[in-house]
């Protein structure tokens, strides 16, 4: 037991940076068990069917939907839903993002193919995010056409959004994979733009279509001046080097005035809806 609570604190002082000293205390035991618990319940997940996916608005300036974003949710039964925050960084050091990675592609284009069947969906996109550990799997590029041709779904209509971390790996590799997807249609999104290692030579490196403006600048766009700076250069740049920028986290009216003054042209955010199932979607 001993032995067992200094390897708990000495992980404690690995994860701090190496060069530290950690005491142990219950609380570390706790959350170790509390972790346990939930990788266990995450791994049954799937076969249990409880994620959901939720979508939410993507609007244009005249604040018409243009497509939306597949957010994932993980209902265990009989016990509050979880939110991805909690669950994916979880499901990525055990690698069960793979499985769920790939059920929510399917989930997707199932959706798209059903759009493609109406009338007011027809020309909407939607977009999935991709953890960088999915991206990686050598077959990435066939997951997603046969996803794609499984339920019949026009790739025109899929875009994928990564984060920057995925930019540090092999860039041959990526660009190769993103242009293989590019030849049939699949578009790409770089998300959470600004928070990461962004250099800035990545963006012309990758063939990103689109830039998502994270909601931690948009928050205080309209009292910081340091935010609204910032915001105010992403758009620039992102005009320049000809990609489209999306705001996320509009909230008010003032940022959504902003950010239109600005020259920003597309928006996601609780002011234009909040993460809802497709049916409540639909009839929106
Ligand atoms: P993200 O991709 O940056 O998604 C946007 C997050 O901001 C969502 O949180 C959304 O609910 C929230 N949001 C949108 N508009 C507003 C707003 O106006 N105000 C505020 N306060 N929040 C807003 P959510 O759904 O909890 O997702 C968190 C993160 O989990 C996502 O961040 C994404 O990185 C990850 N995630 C979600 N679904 C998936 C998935 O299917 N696969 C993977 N790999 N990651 C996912
Ligand atoms: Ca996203
Ligand atoms: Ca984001």
């Amino acid at each position: 037991m001993l032995l067992k609570q200094a390897d708990i604190a000495l992980y404690k002082a690995k994860d701090a940076g190496r060069n530290a000293v950690r005491f142990f205390d219950n609380a570390m035991q706790t959350a170790l068990d509390q972790r346990a618990s939930l990788e266990a319940s995450l791994r049954h997940a799937l076969s249990r069917d409880e994620f959901l996916l939720y979508v939410q608005p993507q609007v244009d300036s005249a604040r018409q939907v243009i497509g939306a974003e597949c957010l994932l949710r993980w209902q265990p039964v009989g016990r509050a839903m979880v939110a991805p925050d909690d669950f994916i960084p979880l499901a990525e050091q055990s690698g069960l993002i793979l499985p769920i990675g790939l059920w929510v592609l399917d989930f997707a284009c199932a959706q798209l193919r059903r759009w493609s069947e109406q009338r007011q969906t027809r020309e909407l996109y939607l977009a999935i995010n991709v953890s960088a550990c999915q991206f990686r799997q050598p077959d990435f590029v066939t997951q997603i056409q046969a996803a794609l041709n499984k339920h019949g779904a026009n790739p025109r209509r899929l875009k994928l959004e990564l984060t920057e971390s995925l930019l540090l790996d092999e860039v041959d590799s990526v660009v190769g994979k993103m242009r293989a997807l590019l030849d049939i249609g699949v578009r790409f999104s770089l998300d959470d733009f600004g928070t990461g290692y962004a250099s800035l030579s990545y963006l012309k490196r990758f063939p990103f279509e689109q830039l998502k403006i994270d909601r931690s600048f948009i928050r205080n766009v309209t009292s910081d001046p340091d935010d609204a700076a910032i915001v105010h250069a992403i758009l620039a740049m992102g005009h320049a080097l000809r990609l489209n920028v999306v705001a996320e986290g509009v909230e008010e009216d003032a940022q959504h005035d902003f950010l239109v003054a600005h020259g920003c042209c597309l928006f996601q955010g609780y002011l234009f809806g909040r993460p809802m199932t497709f049916a409540q979607f639909e009839l929106a």
